[in-house]
């Protein structure tokens, strides 16, 4: 189209018909006319039948978005998030639907796989893993929302092919191989976690890693869990599908945990009375018995069936198995060659079934010494060393969140760095859940780690939690801070982040003699300046 063939701003382009006073139609036809510079018949046809879709007139209105992103905090419920991304175009809508914790493992950050999705260039609505159902649920009631915003809003749960750039062994869709070596637990027999310590062997691989960094591995299913999925639905193990049997397909290729939407849809499709009333209530995300959270795709099957569905229609029905992220906890200037992780093995018991994390049951159990499997490092997003050696830092890392903090300190001690450093660990029993403690004494009596102080909940009458320690050292926490110290923080997003938050805000006002304001000014410079990270 010429110049001269774009509409004049006098000319009409929205219908009489459009909803739309005389004002709003004015300022539109000018938009359209002047800005978009789309042709008369083009514009016409977007707000043909007054379907001018919400996402798109938030857009005319100036885009409705100021660049803030107030819901980025991983211990905001998705409620809140939604309601302060209102008025907002879809992509930032999108962006508060996903857990918040940038934790790479959809091989985006939020705010990139938002956008991802809404230029068409990722078609997968499924991979935010922290955010889990309510994210999918949302971000597909979104794209159904905009649908000419997104090119390719159907859900496609086809993996991505790897883009050209992509480096082998760098990113979720381009894993290389590498040799497993041990998962050794380190938690005492008492104790109530089965904790370890996985060894990989890189030697043979070109992956390369720095402190920081978190590492991809890609894991199969229980046999045995996928034997009485197939017995639910009373399918024959070997029916082939693509080129696998049935049997190969569930243990390398599908999610068995959370069972998603389109599963209840399809019993609700397939089963009668009741139980298809009750398929039909969870595919709606109503979870009127109070029991949603208790269903996998097993108790699905056997709860709401018994079904014989199609078994390649059973399986369109189910998420992909996607690749799980660890905080790397070696240091490749202590260790090379080697990659070390520090893995809770999740399992309990729901209604009298055992019920297993499936990466960290695979690595103490599924995997031997010597056997390869598919991984790939992710580059961490604002979680590394400070650029200085001298530069102090303080990390709060209970349970396993001392993952990434055993890389710092071990890589600290390999490079002779000078700066101070000081660890809060905290734990349930010292007795046996003390893991590392042999090396962090070592580490504490070389000079590597200033401070060592640790927090053990179930110990005594009342809870104490490394936020209560921080506290008890406030005033010596203040001095690292004017000492220019970097703030670090690895664990549990949702209440442990926030309340050692807390604690330091507390800090700012008794050691800093900060106002309130001023407290939470102080917190969001550190941020901003790269001060203060997380890995949650
Ligand atoms: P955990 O059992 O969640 O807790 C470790 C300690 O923290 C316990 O003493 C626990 O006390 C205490 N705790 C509970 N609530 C707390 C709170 N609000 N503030 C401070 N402390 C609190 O430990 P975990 O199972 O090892 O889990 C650690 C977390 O790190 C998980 O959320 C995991 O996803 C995350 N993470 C792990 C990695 C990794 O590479 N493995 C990396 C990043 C993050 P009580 O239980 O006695 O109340």
């Amino acid at each position: 189209m010429t110049v001269q063939e774009r509409p004049r701003t006098d000319v009409p382009v929205i219908p009489e018909t459009a909803p739309f006073d005389e004002d709003q139609r004015a300022w539109l036809n000018g938009f359209f006319a002047g800005l978009l510079s789309l042709d008369s018949a083009a514009a016409s046809t977007v707000v043909a039948n007054g379907m001018l879709p919400p996402e798109a007139s938030n857009a005319i209105a100036g885009d409705g978005d100021d660049g803030e992103d107030p819901w980025h905090d991983p211990a905001m419920p998705i409620s809140e998030r939604m309601e302060l991304s209102e008025g907002r175009p879809v992509r930032r809508k999108l962006y508060a639907a996903m857990a918040q914790q940038d934790c790479g493992q959809c091989g985006y950050l939020c705010e990139s796989y938002a956008e991802a999705l809404v230029s068409g260039e990722e078609g997968r609505q499924n991979l935010c893993v922290p955010g889990g159902k309510e994210t999918t649920r949302m971000l597909k009631k979104l794209m159904e929302e905009a649908p000419d915003v997104a090119p390719s809003a159907e859900a496609d749960t086809t993996p991505a092919a790897p883009a050209a750039d992509v480096v082998p062994g760098y990113a979720r869709e381009a894993p290389v191989e590498a040799k497993f070596v041990s998962a050794t637990r380190i938690t005492g027999a008492s104790s109530e976690k089965d904790t370890r310590h996985v060894v990989f062997d890189l030697n043979g691989t070109d992956l390369d890693y720095v402190p920081g960094d978190s590492f991809g591995v890609y894991v199969t299913n229980e046999p045995s869990l996928v034997d009485d999925v197939i017995a639910a639905i009373d399918a024959p193990a070997d029916f082939p599908i693509a080129g696998k049997t049935l049997r190969q397909s569930l243990i390398e290729d599908y999610d068995l945990g959370v069972p998603p939407d389109q599963l209840f849809e399809l019993m609700g499709y397939i089963v009668g009375g009741d139980r298809r009333q009750k398929a039909k209530a969870l595919a709606k995300g109503e979870d009127i018995a109070g029991d949603a959270e208790t269903f996998d795709v097993l108790k699905t099957l056997q709860d709401l069936g018994p079904a014989r569905p199609d078994p390649e229609a059973f399986l369109e029905c189910l998420e992909p198995l996607q690749p799980r992220l660890y905080s790397i906890s070696s240091s490749p200037a202590a260790t090379p060659g080697e990659l070390h992780l520090t893995v809770d093995t999740v399992r309990y018991e729901i209604e009298g079934r055992k019920r297993i994390g499936v990466a960290s049951t695979f690595l103490a159990e599924r995997i031997t010494p010597g056997q390869s499997m598919k991984v790939y490092v992710q580059k961490a997003h604002g979680f590394a060393l400070p650029e200085k050696d001298e530069t102090p830092i303080i990390m709060v890392g209970p349970g396993t969140g001392v993952a990434p903090f055993r890389s710092f300190l071990w890589h600290r001690a390999s490079t002779a760095t000078k700066g101070k450093s000081w660890l809060f660990f905290g734990h349930q029993r010292e007795a046996s859940d003390f893991f590392y403690r042999d090396e962090l004494e070592k580490l504490t009596a070389d000079g590597v780690l200033t401070n060592l102080t640790t927090a053990w909940s179930r110990d005594g009458d009342k809870k104490v939690y490394v936020q209560d320690r921080m506290r008890e050292n406030a005033a010596e926490i203040w001095e690292w801070f004017e000492a220019g110290s970097h703030f670090y923080i690895c664990g549990d997003a949702k209440r442990m982040a926030k309340d050692v938050e807390t604690a330091l805000i507390e800090i700012a006002k008794s050691q800093g003699g900060k106002s309130d304001a001023e407290a939470g000014a102080f917190i969001k410079d550190l941020k901003a300046s790269g001060r203060y990270q997380t890995d949650v």
